[in-house]
């Protein structure tokens, strides 16, 4: 299997062990050994949880540092919606545009533009006649990740639609290149880096530099935390340029949860889920069939949806409002860039699909030779019912049954739970205090009761 690129990775010199990544990884993707926490890459969804949750700022997401736009000659920011939800209502779309132009890009392009095609798109995708509803949502890559590790069987579920930023980086140099008669520009010169709010998402943007249509590549991801430093500076300076914000509300409404699935209308049965926990229960219900009377689901990982991501700055409570104030002032003010026609011809075209469908990822099997492999599988059922089962971390798994099944990969030994090695210690205390007893010199009263036999 081809090696997975990630963005989330793991800082040794500050992760102390202390297994609360471990107890909080929704795909079971990390091991503590030797006093450090350990990714395993096939498993991981750059959820960025551990990012969130670690207390020792140990768990981090690759992102571009700012200075790398410096490599083009003509530079493209491409924000993700949430990037407006960061600062207060006094700023206006334009001005927070304008902020993003002044420390070194060339154009901005909103995100939020390609999310309204996606948007009005979704009913071409169901009026297909899907027969495998409900049709998932694309938005979310940690989702979409997710359902690769977890839930196998739903792959076909998900749209096969390109995510919102993926269709904007293509707008965005399709525009540049058609008027590269007037701008001299080629398209090596094009430097387009998406302002991610996610791990995610920053890991979607490196698989786009070696993989798909060129069209699509996104030179860089930076996270909007590294910006929001030189954006708040530059906020208050200078004129600001009208007319950059050209989105509608309904295309940075998807910031928040519920934002795509608005688009369906009262026309079909959509829900809309965020947080990873109540995604993945969720999904049991979809896997088990009980949710077929619903028509499309849409599942984001962060909490709020993306206002929560990891790579952000603004409290996703206080985000959410902004946007949907924001939103609310805005509605209607913005006629779509593409006619009914145009889009229905876009859509037909092929270019707004992925080039290649999502394939659940394979895992290592127990053993090449199948009848070693139900002889694995009996053992790690044979050594997991002799655990504990209270699934308490400690061993550096994160439950009984990943720690039986490290055991029978090799990956661990059993002393390494506690209560085992309590046991065995007590165990081995009671047996030397025995064979101690045996080795003393009898006392008098037992002398004396020995010669009278
Ligand atoms: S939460 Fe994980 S990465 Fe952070 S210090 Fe603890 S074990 Fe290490
Ligand atoms: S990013 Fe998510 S899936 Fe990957 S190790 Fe962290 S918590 Fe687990």
């Amino acid at each position: 299997m081809d090696k997975l690129f990630h963005s989330v990775y793991l800082d040794r010199s500050k992760c102390k062990g202390c297994t609360t990544c471990l107890r909080n990884c929704p795909t079971g993707a990390i091991r503590v050994r030797g006093g450090k926490a350990r990714i395993i890459e096939n498993k991981c969804i750059d959820c960025g949880e551990c990012i969130r949750i670690c207390p020792h700022h140990a768990k981090l997401a690759r992102t571009d540092p700012l200075k790398s736009i410096e490599s083009f000659k003509y530079k493209v920011a491409i924000p993700a919606p949430t990037l407006l939800g960061q600062f207060k209502q006094r700023y206006s779309a334009d001005r927070i545009l304008t902020a993003l132009k002044s420390i070194g890009f060339d154009e901005v392009l909103e995100v939020a533009k390609g999310a309204e095609t996606v948007g009005r798109s979704l009913e071409f995708e169901l009026e297909g006649g899907r027969d495998d509803l409900p049709m998932i949502s694309s938005a979310c890559p940690a989702v979409s990740n997710l359902i690769q590790v977890r839930f196998p069987e739903l792959v076909g579920n998900i749209t096969t639609l390109k995510s919102p930023m993926t269709l904007t980086a293509r707008m965005a140099r399709e525009q540049l290149l058609a008027n590269s008669e007037h701008n001299g520009l080629k398209d090596e010169d094009i430097g387009i880096f998406f302002i991610t709010p996610c791990a995610a998402k920053a890991t979607e943007v490196t698989k786009s530099l070696s993989a798909g249509d060129p069209m699509d590549r996104i030179d860089g991801a930076i996270s909007i935390k590294d910006l929001f430093r030189p954006l708040s500076a530059a906020l208050g300076k200078g004129k600001c340029e009208a007319g950059l914000h050209t989105a509608s509300s309904e295309g940075f409404s998807w910031a928040v949860s519920g934002g795509e699935s608005s688009y369906l209308g009262k026309r079909r049965h959509s829900l809309h889920v965020d947080g990873i926990s109540n995604v993945i229960s969720v999904l049991d219900e979809i896997e088990c069939g009980r949710l077929s009377n619903i028509d499309f689901f849409e599942g984001l990982a962060c909490t709020g949806g993306c206002v929560g991501g990891c790579l952000t700055v603004e409290n996703n409570f206080v985000a959410k409002m902004r946007i949907e104030m924001r939103a609310e002032n805005e509605r209607g003010n913005v006629v779509p860039a593409l006619s009914e026609d145009d889009l229905r011809t876009f859509y037909a075209s092929g270019d707004m699909h992925r080039e290649q469908p999502l394939e659940p990822r394979i895992f290592q099997p127990l053993d090449e030779d199948f009848d070693k492999a139900i002889e694995k599988m009996n053992e790690i059922e044979r050594i997991e019912a002799s655990l504990p089962g209270i699934d308490c971390g400690s061993c550096g798994a994160p439950g009984c049954r990943a720690h039986a099944e490290d055991i029978v990969k090799g990956f661990a030994r059993k002393i390494d739970c506690i209560f085992v090695l309590r046991d065995r210690l007590e165990t081995l205390a009671r047996l030397t205090n025995e064979m101690l007893q045996m080795g003393q010199p009898m006392s008098e009263q037992e002398e004396t009761e020995d010669e009278s036999k």
